[in-house]
């Protein structure tokens, strides 16, 4: 028999949003909320995340906080709830003061039902009139900026813990797209979810397709992207370049290919950008080429492709930019153009910033993504924790399968040296220790008394990192970047280690294949 909860959250599903049936986790996701409870909600773009705060914040009497970095979504949020009677409102720098006082006079009156608010003025707020407020839930959408693991940190989200213990007993509710596991620590710890459950829906996007070009230079990699345009005559695409000046002259290139396309970066003034995306939107311009300034919080159902003019800086950041295309489930395609110029770039950049190792060893993981052997949509999922058991089938390696061989040996070495070092070593320490290395750290460490030491000397230290990559690519050892990127075995490796599971790697690249895609 339904409850009386359960018949009122499907009575708002189809009122308020016209659909019968819930995704898998939002309904219990909403029970959870309304039981008072916190929540960690990881799900990727487009999975239904704002459904899972607006359902028990109509079903609650009271008011319910939602803190947003993102104005322009926030607006076109609270429009969406209010044309469907929903009493609803935002507070952030774009109103006057007059519409500020309208929106605290509501608050306060009890006529909202959602506030929608910017870390920056809900701090400074929290100690004014939203103490006042009858506050029953606080939703923290793109929780991974709270993180310097995220890959997009925002100072002012470190604050929201100090509103947190200010109302004690209101469930809280993180929510993103994106965040690895060291990340997700750090985030319930900087919230103080203490308590929160995670939710997390599969990040698979099978109607994606994902392919990766390396090495390809500047004038064949145009030429390839017109022949792939002129193949889709009027679908809609987005090509990431890292440069304003790149995407400028990349849409003037398509331009005179007499394509329909716009540039669009940080650079231009708010009302160019406005109308470039509108543009878009309602496909008046079939094709947009951008820095990652683009896409946040734009909801175009029909993009078919998406472009990746030049290496991302992490997967994290790749894998929001692919999922802005196929939103309507349809087929689409992806493809990621590389090269070593692009690495060497970022690697600069990341020279002296506070968190520049991290966001090196991230960069890194981009890297050995994009020379990977084994299925991507395998290596992705695993990074964000989630494990594929078939490989896809809709990704360039899966169509184009190298040779590979029985490594389940080979593996267990890897495997027992982490476990054995405690889980607490990076990737160098781990091959150091299997080719029997003798250093100042493996003696003040006593690692040469370890039963794994040197177990591993027949293999060379580049054909060994190698390998420790694939495992990592194939979801058997987790990276942890919160821990000086030390090795841990993840629940698949330690089956490999139990000998419960095989595996199967691929032969190094020789030493002068290594050289030549570094050139
Ligand atoms: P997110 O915030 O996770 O990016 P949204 O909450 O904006 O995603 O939802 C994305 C789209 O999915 C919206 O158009 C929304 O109406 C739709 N959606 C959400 N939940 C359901 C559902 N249970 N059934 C059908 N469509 C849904
Ligand atoms: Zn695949």
């Amino acid at each position: 028999m339904k409850t009386q909860t359960q018949t009122q959250t499907q009575t708002l599903l189809k009122k308020v949003y016209g659909y019968d049936n819930f995704r898998p986790l939002q309904e219990e996701i909403i029970n959870r909320t309304i039981d008072g409870k916190d929540s960690f909600v990881l799900m990727p773009t487009g999975g239904g995340k704002s459904m899972c705060f607006q359902i028990p914040a109509l079903i609650f009497n009271g008011i319910t906080i939602v803190v947003s970095p993102l104005i322009s979504l926030m607006k076109d949020q609270v429009q969406a709830l209010k044309s469907n009677g929903i009493k609803a409102d935002f507070f952030n720098s774009s109103i006057s003061t007059i519409e500020e006082n309208e929106v605290i006079n509501r608050a306060i009156n009890g006529e909202l039902q959602l506030l929608y608010l910017s870390p920056e003025k809900l701090i400074s707020v929290s100690n004014t009139w939203l103490k006042e407020l009858n506050i029953k839930l606080v939703a923290i959408d793109e929780a991974h900026c709270v993180s310097m693991w995220g890959h997009d940190f925002r100072p002012e989200y470190t604050q929201l813990k100090v509103f947190r213990n200010s109302i004690p007993k209101v469930p809280f509710m993180a929510l993103t797209a994106t965040a690895d596991k060291s990340a997700r620590k750090d985030i319930e710890k900087q919230l103080g979810l203490t308590d929160s459950k995670l939710f997390i829906s599969s990040f698979d996007r099978k109607n994606l397709s994902i392919e990766v070009r390396g090495q390809v230079e500047k004038k064949k990699k145009l030429q390839e992207i017109v022949n792939f345009i002129n193949r889709r005559k009027n679908e809609s695409g987005i090509i990431y370049c890292l440069s304003r000046k790149n995407t400028e002259e990349v849409a003037n290139y398509l331009k005179q290919e007499g394509h329909s396309v716009a540039f669009y970066h940080a650079g231009m003034n708010h009302e160019e950008r406005e109308s470039t995306q509108t543009d878009f939107i309602n496909d008046d311009t079939k094709i947009i080429v951008a820095t990652i300034a683009f896409g946040m919080g734009i909801d175009k159902s029909n993009v078919r492709f998406v472009i990746h003019y030049n290496l991302p800086k992490n997967l994290e950041g790749y894998y929001q930019e692919i999922g802005r295309a196929g939103r309507d489930g349809l087929a689409s395609e992806t493809i990621l153009y590389y090269n070593m110029r692009d690495f060497v770039l970022y690697s600069q950049f990341a020279d002296g910033g506070a968190n520049s190792a991290m966001q090196k060893e991230k960069l890194n993981r981009m890297l050995q993504f994009t020379e990977a052997k084994s299925c991507r949509r395998k290596i992705l999922l695993s990074y964000f924790g989630e494990h594929l058991s078939e490989n896809c089938g809709n990704c360039d390696v899966c169509e184009n399968p190298p040779k590979d061989f029985e490594g389940t040996i080979l593996t267990q070495k890897a495997l027992s040296g982490i476990a054995r070092m405690g889980e607490k070593d990076g990737i160098t320490m781990l091959i150091n220790v299997l080719r029997g290395s003798n250093n100042a750290d493996i003696h003040s460490k006593q690692y040469f008394n370890l039963k794994t030491y040197g177990i591993g000397k027949d293999v060379s230290f580049f054909d060994w990192r190698d390998y420790i990559i694939q495992m990592a690519n194939q979801g058997l050892i987790e990276i942890m970047y919160s821990e000086n990127s030390a090795l841990k075995i993840s629940p698949i490796g330690w089956k490999v280690l139990k000998g419960e599971k095989t595996v199967r790697l691929t032969t190094p690249l020789s030493s002068d294949e290594r050289k030549k895609t570094q050139k």
